[in-house]
């Protein structure tokens, strides 16, 4: 058993929060810390073709499971649900 299994105690890159993980099973994201943000992802939150050098000086950062949950939300929405329209009368429109 090595180090990547005792749990330790971090701090959430996304939010902050102090929460408790395994570094060998926690979800990481790379950071680029000359932005704060993922390589190749610009403020506006656009993402372009991160460049070498902006991968190589990025570094692996804890997120919590609440964060991941978000994510993991934001990246695939659930299913849009579309209430039934209100029917309109054809012969009349
Ligand atoms: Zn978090």
């Amino acid at each position: 058993m090595g180090d990547e299994q005792i749990p330790t105690i971090g701090s959430c890159y996304t939010c902050k929060r102090t929460f408790r993980f395994t570094p060998a099973t926690v979800t990481t994201a790379m950071i680029d810390p000359e932005t704060g943000l993922l390589p190749g992802m610009t403020v506006l939150g656009t993402l372009r073709e991160p460049t070498a050098e902006a991968v190589a000086r990025s570094v692996k950062q804890p997120i919590c499971p609440d964060c991941v949950k978000k994510a993991t939300e934001f990246a695939n929405p659930p299913a849009l649900h579309f209430d039934t329209w209100p029917r309109r009368n054809p012969d009349r429109d």
